[in-house]
């Protein structure tokens, strides 16, 4: 079978960054602070926050949710790319992570279009449903625990309007999706959302081998 995607070396992946990236320095420095963590892992690459925020333009975003926040830079790098009037629900559980988000938001000058919420997403999501909001948010960025993917992503669909996006993060979970032998319950977890998303009528979908793997999922 004939390649159809090139091979990613290190010095190409380089190119690319050194072609594309137009990294803000809050978010550099955001990126360097977060490096420094244990859980250093689960920050998203630059290039990917930059898609991001090109998709939140293009999709016209002004009301987004993003469900996993860590330390604050994909929602920093969504938040700058909305008008002064888009919002950001950011939903996580962790004090401490979040408060060097809270920091930053500040720092750029976003905090009043990001609302933090501490508690377990699915709560929230539901809360929002409960509160009317299905089917008015344009944007959603799911990245928290995966064994929950499914019904965070369930919820998404419930909250975007029709037209709206959704992007889901780590969906090829390191290549473990596609090793059998893997049976642990977090790739189990994604390889059956993906094999569900695929079939998914509701969406239109597009799976992307970039950073971890993401899939982006527009509502019908
Ligand atoms: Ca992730």
């Amino acid at each position: 079978m004939p390649k159809r995607h090139i091979a990613l070396t290190e010095k190409l992946q380089d190119y690319v960054l050194d072609m594309s990236l137009r990294e803000p320095v809050l978010l550099r420095r955001l990126r360097q602070e977060t490096a420094r963590l244990p859980m250093a892992g689960m920050q998203i690459a630059p290039d990917q926050g930059q898609f991001m925020a090109l998709l939140a333009r293009l999709v016209g975003a002004r009301r987004c949710l993003e469900i996993g926040t860590f330390t604050g830079y994909s929602a920093l790098a969504v938040a700058l790319a909305l008008p002064p009037d888009g919002r950001v629900i950011a939903c996580d559980v962790n004090p401490e992570t979040t408060a060097i988000a809270r920091r930053y938001w500040a720092e750029a000058g976003v905090a009043e279009r990001i609302e933090l919420r501490l508690a377990p997403a699915l709560e929230t999501l539901d809360a929002l449903i409960a509160a009317g909001e299905a089917g008015r948010f344009d944007f959603v960025f799911i990245d928290a625990d995966k064994e929950n993917y499914d019904g965070y992503y369930e919820r998404a669909l419930r909250l975007l309007r029709a037209g709206g996006l959704v992007i889901l993060d780590n969906v090829l979970w390191g290549g473990w999706v596609a090793d059998r032998r893997r049976t642990d319950p977090e790739t189990e977890a994604l390889r059956a959302l993906n094999a569900k998303l695929h079939r998914d009528e509701r969406i239109d979908v597009s799976l992307l081998p970039l950073a971890d793997g993401i899939t982006l999922a527009r509502k019908r």
